[in-house]
């Protein structure tokens, strides 16, 4: 453990840690009950240490950004999904079911400071079909040809795929043809099956999330994955999202970034549950870091974490930051006080503010150029 203290000029503050951090240096993999272990060390100095020590390896100084549009097409859901505060009923106040030509106008709105990444998820509307999601997709290729459009959940491919008949394979090839490039990560939430059936009964399993990400990945579209904390899980349904994730992309490799969301608990069922504090936000970044040895982006959604976690977990394990977003209703809907959208300026600022070097990427983690 010499040689980590003499990197850090920390010491371990106990022997499991130390056997912990001996495996980060060796670039060895961390078990399940390292990540426990990590996951309750009061301390978060330590793994945080850890987590950046792994992140600069990968990425260095450098936090990626896209300019990116968040769209959501409908918020009419035929799921009741207890932590969620952005579904409606058909025709209640509030309900909303975009036309393709107002997602394209609303993409073409942030298109005159040229977006890289479209991004566009929604409900399980029974009215808004595999056609529809065809038509808007030619339609905002053909309007930005250049633009990058992550679109639609694995929740939302199963949802298109039992509506059209049609096997999720082709669902997925006939939206990579109209130019879906990849998938965003929602719909993960956490796959144990308790708390699971406690927070989304109706949703599709956590195993069947996983076989249509690999599905994805398979076909050529890599996706993103995401875990929703914060909603009274506990530290071992956390690890075992994680490692059912890491098992998943040993097999593909087609998982881009992780993204923790932290739990918006307004105008839900769980207003009064405590909410994860600015250490245990840290501390689930630095395990995401550490125990995701393969997934190449730990990414932060300022929107759920809030800007000043934002910056601060650049130094725990993340390497990239959401993007300027434009219009974010999910997370705000459930209370997040975050705002709408950040200019360009404003994200490679809070890039900036926390010591890294911003770079701006595309959709695909491909680096854009600019001034
Ligand atoms: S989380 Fe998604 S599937 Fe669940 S109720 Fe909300 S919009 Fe519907």
């Amino acid at each position: 453990m010499d040689r980590h203290a003499k990197i850090a000029g920390i010491r371990p503050p106990d022997r499991r840690l130390g056997e912990i951090a001996e495996k980060v240096l060796n670039g060895a993999r961390l078990t399940t009950e390292d990540g426990l272990h990590l996951l309750r060390t009061p301390g978060i100095a330590f793994p945080g240490l850890l987590a950046n020590f792994m992140r600069e390896k990968l990425h260095g100084k450098a936090t990626t950004f896209s300019v990116n549009r968040h769209i959501n097409f409908s918020n009419i859901c035929r799921n009741r999904c207890s932590f969620c505060a952005f579904r409606r009923n058909e025709g209640e106040p509030g309900s909303e079911r975009l036309s393709s030509r107002q997602i394209v106008d609303k993409a073409l709105e942030a298109g005159r400071t040229g977006p890289a990444e479209i991004h566009i998820t929604g409900a399980l509307d029974p009215l808004f079909s595999l056609c529809d999601a065809l038509a808007v997709i030619r339609e905002l290729k053909a309007a930005m040809p250049l633009s990058t459009v992550k679109a639609f959940t694995l929740v939302e491919i199963d949802h298109f795929s039992k509506m059209s008949g049609k096997p999720p394979e082709e669902v997925m090839a006939l939206l990579k043809e109209a130019g879906v490039s990849a998938f965003p990560g929602g719909g993960a939430e956490l796959f144990g099956e308790d708390i699971r059936e406690k927070l989304c009964p109706e949703k599709i399993s956590g195993e069947r999330w996983l076989e249509l990400a690999g599905m994805a990945h398979e076909s050529g579209i890599p996706t993103n994955a995401t875990m929703l904390y914060g909603v009274g899980e506990t530290d071992e349904d956390r690890i075992d999202h994680l490692v059912r994730l890491r098992d998943l992309q040993d097999r593909t490799g087609g998982f881009m970034a992780f993204i923790p969301l932290l739990f918006q608990k307004g105008n839900t069922c769980f207003s009064g549950i405590r909410a994860a504090g600015p250490c245990e936000q840290l501390r689930v970044y630095s395990v995401s870091r550490l125990i995701l040895d393969n997934i190449p982006h730990i990414k932060v959604h300022w929107v759920m974490s809030g800007l000043k976690i934002a910056e601060l977990c650049q130094w725990f394990g993340a390497d990239d930051v959401e993007g300027t977003v434009h219009e974010e209703r999910i997370g705000h809907e459930g209370g997040a006080d975050t705002p709408m959208g950040l200019t360009k300026d404003d994200v490679r600022s809070l890039i900036e503010r926390s010591g890294r070097l911003p770079l701006e990427r595309d959709g695909l983690y491909n680096p854009v150029r600019t001034r």
